[in-house]
C-alpha cells in the first residue's frame, strides 16, 4: 500500500500535502512539529464540555428543531440573544433558575420564531443520555494524554439541573481539575475562570492547550497565552492536538472496539483455518476488535502475526434467504478489483459454517480516512473540491466496468431497474405503514407515472455515500469503496442522486450531517447540480433532465427504509436505541422527495420556448390548419411562413407543440383528479369545516404543483424566467383556463384562482423585496390566501369614489376603520376597527393607488371570462347527454324542437364569446392592456349573460335536478349570474364600450 503511493505521488497529492501543512502551520505558527517528547512544552489539556466532549447545543438545537418543525436557526440565535445578560448566559452563571431560564427563553425562542416553541422539549433533549455522551474519539485522546504523563481538565459554562446537581455528563475521573460556570458564578470568556482553572492544574499558560468550539472563548485564552485549538469537528481537533502533542491520541484502528458479547466468533476455530489460509505460523495470539459500523453483516478487524484483514459475516439465526448475501459482496468486489475500482483485496471465501458459525469473507485491512461529515471540516476549499471530484471519478469508474469482460452479466437483472425498485420499495413501505403520510401516498402514485424512459444498466453500488469511501490519509485519493451489500445491476443515474442526498439534508441532521445550510461556495464543495453535470461530464453523456426523478426516488426509498426501522421499533426488534426517533424522520424525508416531484413538474416550463409576441403592430390573417379542424390562426406577420409567432390560435390543436401538452396534460388532471373530486369537495363546503381549507383540495394541489400545473396564469412579462409559472401568453392560457373553468373547484387546485392571481401579479410588479419574501412567495407557493377589500354595504360599491372607509397615519402605523362586504376568500363581511398596519406594508406608497389599479387591470381582469367559455362548454356537454337519455310524451326530449333550437343557440353563442374573450387576450399580448380597454369591456360585457343564458337553457333542460346539488349546474348559475355585477355591473361594462365607441368611430 505505501510502495504504491509513493510510487503515484503525484502533482495533486503534492498540492495537497502542501495545503495540508500550509494550513496546520498556518494556524499555529511554529507549532509544526511531531515528536515523540512525550507533549513537548506542553503539560496539560484543557476541554470545553459542549461541541469539543459532547455535541454541541447549536448542533443539538439543529436536529431538535427539524423534528419539531420551528425555522431553522431560532434556537442559537436566542441562546446568544443579549450576550453577557442574555437568559443562557444567566442561566450559567446560576443566577437565574431553570424554570425562569425556561420561560425567558421560551419568549425569545418565540419572537424570534414567530411560533410557539417546545423549549421544555429542547432542554430535555440537550440533557438526554442519548445525547448527551462523550465523543468516543475524545475519550480516546484523554486516555493516551493521561497515559503520557499529562494533566486534563474541562472548563465547562454549564448549569444546574432541576433536581440541584450540575449538568456535567462526564465521567469526572478522567479530568484532574473540573470548573463550571454554575458553581464559580462566572462565566467563559471571563479570564477568572480560565485563571481559576491554570491555578488549580498549577500550570503556566504556556504549558496549556485549550479546546473549545466558540471563537470568543479561544480569544479570552489566547489573551493569557493559552495555546488553543478550534473545534469545528472532533476528529479533526483531535489530529490536531495530536500535531502539538507529537504523540498519537487514536487507538491503532480507527472505528473499533472491543468484539459484543453476542457478536463473538470462535478465536481458535479462526486462528487454525487462517494460518491453513496464509501458510503461517504466528507466535502471538490472534487479535480480534469489531468495527462500529456493519451492523446488517457484522465486520471485525483480524490481526495474526503481520496480517491485517476484514473479516465479514452473515449474522447469526434465522435470515431471509436474499439479505445478507456476503458470497455477492465477494463476488462483486473480486470481480471490481480485478477491472480496476478501487475495492478491499478479498483473500477467500468461506462458505463452512463450522469456522465462526455462518459464512464469511475476507479481504485486506486497508488503513486509511472516512470522513462522516460531508462538510469536510478542517479541510481546505481545495481539499474539500478534490474529495468530491475523486468521489465522482469513482462512481464513474464503478459504472463504466464491462459487465462481460468482468463476468458479471448475470449479477442482476437487465433493464426496468426503476420500475422494479419503485415497486419493490412501495411494497416494502405499505408493509411498514403505520399511518397514512401524505406525501407517501402521492409518491406512490406519481413515482410509476412519471420513470425515466431511457435507463442503461451498469453495476450499481446500491449505497454510494462519502462515508462508505475510504480515502488516502493526507491526500484526496479514494483507495478503496466499501460496503457492497446493496450492490446490483441498475440505472446508474440512481446511485449518483443517492449520493447527493446529504446536499439537502441540514448540517444537524440525526441520521448523517448534510449541507443544505452550509454555504457550498465558501467551502468549495460542488452543488449538487454541478455535482450531477460533472458526472456526466466524466461518462461522455448528456445532462441528465429528470434528475429530479432520480432524487425523488432516493429520498422515497430512504423513507421506506426509515418507516421499516420504525415499525420494528414499535414492535421491540429495534436494531439500536435511536429506531424509534430515526423512524420518525420518515415523513421529513417523504416531504422532501415530494419537493423533487414538484421541480419535476416545473421543469417542464423550463423546457417550453418564450411564444410572446414582441410586434407592437398586428393585422389579421387566418389559415385552415388541418381541414377538419378548428385551427385557425391570425398572425401579427402578413406572411404566412410566420403565422406561429404572435398568431391568435383558436382551437387548442393550433397551440404550440409545449403548450398543447400543458393543454393535455390539464385536461387529463381534470378527467382523473378534479371531477371525481367534485361530490367531496360539495360536501365540505356544506360541511361545519367549510371555513378551514379542505384537505383534499390541498392533496390536489400539490399534484398539479408535481405535474407542472401551476401558476399557469402568470404572463411571461411577469415571470420571464419562468420561475413560477409557465410564461404562457394571455391568449395561450386562455385555452388552458377555460378547461379550469369547466370546475368551480379547479382554479384553486392549480392556483389560478382570483382574486389571488391579481394580488399576485399586483406584488410582483409593485413589491418590495420583502413585502414579496413575505406574501408573494406564500400566495405563489398556494400556502397563503390574500383577498381585494372594496365593497362597502352602506354605499354603492361599482362606483369606487363611493368608498367611505378610512386610512390615516398615527404613531408610525396606518390605521384603518372600515365595513366591507362580499370579501371573496368565503365571501366575508369584515369590519376593520382601529387596525394598525405597520408603514413598511404599504405598496408602493401612499396614494398611488390608483397607479396600481391601472397595474391591476391587466390580465387577471378576462380569466373570469375565460374561465365562463370553460363553465358554458360543460353546461351544454351535460345537457346534451341529459337530453338524449331523458325521454317525455313518447320520444326522447333531444327530439323536440324547442330543445334543438336551444343546443343550436347555445353553441353559436358560446362560439361567438370565445372568438371574442381569444380576440381580447391577444390584442392585450400584442399592443399591450391599456389599448385592449375596448376589447376588454366587450368581453366583460358579453361572458357572464352569455354563460348565464347557456347554463339557463340547460337547468330547464334538466328539469328540477338542474336545481339540485347531484349537478353543478344551479352553482354554474349563481356564479355566472354574480359575475354580471361582481367584477364590474354590466352596465358599467356597456357605458364604457359606448364611450369608446363615440369616441373613436364617431
Ligand atoms: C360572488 C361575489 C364575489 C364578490 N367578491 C368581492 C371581493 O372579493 N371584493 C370586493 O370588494 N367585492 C366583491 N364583491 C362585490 C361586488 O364587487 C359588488 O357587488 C359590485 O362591485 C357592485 O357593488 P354593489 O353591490 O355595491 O352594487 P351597487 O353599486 O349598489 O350597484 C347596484 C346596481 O346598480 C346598477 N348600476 C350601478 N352602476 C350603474 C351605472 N353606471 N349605470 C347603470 N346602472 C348602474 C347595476 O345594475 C348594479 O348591479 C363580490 C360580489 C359577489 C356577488
Amino acid at each position: 500500500m505505501c510502495l504504491r503511493q509513493l510510487l503515484q505521488s503525484s502533482q495533486l497529492q503534492r498540492a495537497w500535502r502542501a495545503a495540508f501543512l500550509k494550513h496546520v502551520q498556518g494556524r499555529h505558527p511554529g507549532a509544526w512539529r511531531w515528536t515523540h517528547s512525550g507533549g513537548g512544552p506542553y503539560r496539560a489539556v484543557i476541554f470545553d464540555m459542549g461541541g469539543v466532549l459532547l455535541p454541541s447545543p447549536g448542533r443539538v438545537a439543529a436536529e431538535w428543531e427539524v423534528q419539531n418543525h420551528i425555522p431553522s436557526g431560532t434556537i442559537v440565535k436566542a441562546l446568544i440573544s443579549g450576550g453577557e445578560n442574555g437568559p443562557w448566559m444567566k442561566f450559567m452563571r446560576a443566577e437565574i433558575t431553570t424554570e425562569d431560564f425556561l420561560q425567558e427563553f421560551g419568549r425569545l425562542c418565540s419572537e424570534i420564531s414567530k411560533t410557539s416553541v417546545p423549549v421544555d422539549s429542547f432542554f430535555s433533549l440537550l440533557t438526554s443520555e442519548r445525547v448527551a455522551k462523550q465523543f468516543p474519539v475524545m475519550t480516546e485522546a484523554i486516555t493516551q494524554i493521561r497515559a503520557k504523563g499529562l494533566q486534563t481538565a474541562v472548563l465547562s459554562n454549564n448549569f444546574y439541573l432541576p433536581n440541584g446537581k450540575s449538568f456535567l455528563p462526564l465521567d469526572r475521573k478522567q479530568f484532574d481539575v473540573v470548573v463550571e460556570s454554575c458553581l464559580e458564578g462566572v462565566c467563559k470568556p471571563d479570564p477568572r475562570m480560565y485563571k481559576l482553572c491554570l491555578e488549580r492544574l498549577g500550570r503556566q499558560p504556556s504549558e496549556s492547550i485549550f479546546l473549545d468550539d466558540l471563537g470568543p472563548n479561544l480569544k479570552a485564552a489566547a489573551g493569557l497565552g493559552i495555546h488553543t485549538i478550534k473545534v469545528d469537528d472532533p476528529e479533526t481537533a483531535v489530529k490536531e492536538l495530536e500535531t502539538l502533542l507529537g504523540f498519537p491520541l487514536r487507538m491503532a484502528v480507527p472505528n473499533t472496539r472491543p468484539v459484543r458479547k453476542t457478536m463473538e466468533i470462535p478465536k481458535d476455530a479462526l486462528e487454525k483455518y487462517l494460518k491453513d489460509l496464509l501458510g503461517i505460523q504466528p507466535t502471538g495470539p490472534l487479535e480480534l476488535l469489531q468495527f462500529d459500523h456493519g451492523q446488517s453483516n457484522p465486520t471485525y478487524y483480524v490481526k495474526l502475526a503481520n496480517h491485517q484483514l476484514v473479516l465479514r459475516k452473515k449474522p447469526p439465526g434465522t435470515l431471509l434467504p436474499s439479505a445478507h448475501a456476503v458470497e455477492r459482496e465477494f463476488r462483486i468486489m473480486k470481480a471490481l478489483g480485478n477491472a480496476g475500482v478501487p475495492v478491499p483485496k478479498v483473500l477467500d471465501l468461506c462458505e463452512d459454517s463450522s469456522v465462526v458459525g455462518t459464512p464469511f469473507y475476507l479481504m485486506e485491512y486497508c488503513p486509511g480516512r472516512i470522513y462522516k461529515d460531508p462538510s469536510l471540516p478542517g479541510l481546505e476549499p481545495s481539499q474539500r473540491r478534490a474529495i468530491y471530484t475523486a468521489m465522482n471519478r469513482v462512481l464513474c469508474k464503478i459504472h463504466s466496468v464491462d459487465l462481460k469482460a468482468a463476468g458479471l452479466e448475470d449479477y442482476g437483472k437487465h433493464g426496468d431497474y426503476l420500475a422494479r425498485q419503485v415497486q419493490t420499495w412501495i411494497k416494502q413501505y405499505r408493509a411498514s405503514e403505520t399511518s397514512t403520510i401524505p406525501a407517501m401516498e402521492r409518491l406512490i402514485e406519481w413515482l410509476p407515472l412519471h420513470l425515466p424512459r431511457q435507463q442503461r444498466t451498469t453495476v450499481v453500488h446500491g449505497d454510494f455515500r462519502l462515508d462508505n469511501l475510504l480515502f488516502h490519509p493526507e491526500t484526496a485519493e479514494v483507495l478503496a469503496v466499501l460496503d457492497w451489500e446493496l450492490s446490483t445491476l441498475g440505472d446508474p443515474l440512481a446511485d449518483v442522486a443517492y449520493n447527493c442526498l446529504a446536499h439537502y439534508l441540514p448540517s444537524g441532521f440525526p441520521i448523517q450531517p448534510g449541507l443544505s445550510d452550509c454555504d457550498l461556495t465558501e467551502l468549495g464543495i460542488p452543488t449538487a447540480e454541478d455535482y450531477f453535470r460533472m458526472y456526466c461530464l466524466h461518462m461522455g453523456i448528456p445532462p441528465i433532465e429528470n434528475w429530479n426523478f432520480y432524487m425523488a426516488f432516493s429520498f422515497f426509498r430512504i423513507a421506506a427504509i426509515l418507516q421499516g426501522v420504525y415499525k420494528r421499533s414499535l414492535t421491540g426488534q429495534a436494531s439500536s436505541a435511536t429506531a424509534k426517533q430515526t423512524g420518525k424522520l420518515t415523513e421529513f424525508m417523504s416531504n422532501l422527495a415530494w419537493d423533487f416531484a414538484i421541480k419535476e413538474g416545473f421543469q417542464i416550463f423550463k423546457e417550453m420556448p418564450a411564444t410572446k409576441p414582441l410586434m407592437r403592430s398586428h393585422h389579421t390573417w387566418s389559415l385552415l390548419r388541418t381541414p377538419g379542424t378548428r385551427s385557425y390562426v391570425t398572425s401579427t406577420d402578413s406572411s404566412p411562413a410566420h403565422a406561429s409567432k404572435g398568431a391568435l390560435i383558436f382551437s387548442p390543436e393550433g397551440l404550440p407543440h409545449r403548450v398543447r401538452e400543458l393543454y393535455q396534460k390539464l385536461k387529463e388532471f381534470m378527467e382523473r383528479h378534479v371531477y371525481p373530486a367534485e361530490p367531496e369537495l360539495q360536501r365540505h363546503q356544506v360541511s361545519a369545516e367549510r371555513w378551514t381549507p379542505s384537505p383534499l383540495v390541498e392533496d390536489l394541489k400539490e399534484k398539479a404543483k408535481a405535474e407542472g400545473l401551476w401558476n399557469l396564469f402568470l404572463p411571461l412579462e411577469t415571470d420571464p424566467e419562468k420561475k413560477y409559472g409557465a410564461g404562457l401568453t394571455n391568449m395561450e392560457y386562455a385555452h388552458l383556463c377555460e378547461v379550469m373553468g369547466t370546475s368551480l373547484y379547479a382554479p384553486e387546485i392549480f392556483n389560478c384562482s382570483a382574486p389571488d392571481t391579481g394580488n399576485m401579479e399586483l406584488l410582483v410588479r409593485y413589491g418590495t423585496e420583502e413585502q414579496k419574501a413575505r406574501w408573494l412567495i406564500p400566495l405563489l407557493e398556494g400556502k397563503a390566501r390574500s383577498c381585494f377589500a372594496m365593497t362597502e354595504p352602506q354605499v354603492a360599491s361599482s362606483d369606487a369614489t363611493n368608498i367611505e372607509s378610512s386610512i390615516r397615519e398615527e404613531d408610525g402605523f396606518y390605521v384603518i376603520n372600515g365595513h366591507k362586504w362580499w370579501i371573496t376568500g368565503g365571501h366575508g363581511e369584515v369590519l376593520f376597527e382601529q387596525v394598525c398596519v405597520p408603514k413598511e406594508n404599504i405598496i408602493l406608497g401612499p396614494g398611488r393607488g390608483f397607479e396600481i389599479a391601472q397595474g391591476r387591470l391587466g390580465p387577471g381582469r378576462i380569466h373570469h371570462c375565460m374561465r365562463l367559455i370553460g363553465c358554458s362548454e360543460r353546461a351544454l356537454a351535460l345537457m346534451k347527454a341529459r337530453v338524449k337519455s331523458r325521454v317525455a310524451f313518447g320520444k326522447p326530449l333531444v327530439e323536440q324542437g324547442t330543445v334543438l333550437a336551444d343546443i343550436a343557440l347555445s353553441r353559436v353563442e358560446i362560439e361567438q364569446a370565445r372568438l371574442l374573450v381569444l380576440k381580447a387576450a391577444h390584442v392585450m399580448d400584442v399592443v399591450g392592456n391599456k389599448a385592449a380597454a375596448l376589447d376588454i369591456a366587450m368581453i366583460k360585457m358579453v361572458a357572464p349573460s352569455m354563460a348565464s343564458r347557456v347554463i339557463d337553457r340547460a337547468i330547464q333542460a334538466f328539469g328540477a335536478a338542474g336545481l339540485s346539488s347531484n349537478y353543478p349546474l344551479a352553482q354554474f348559475f349563481a356564479g355566472a349570474r354574480a359575475l354580471r355585477f361582481a367584477d364590474g355591473p354590466d352596465e358599467v361594462h356597456r357605458a364604457a364600450v359606448a364611450k369608446m365607441e363615440l369616441k373613436h368611430h364617431s
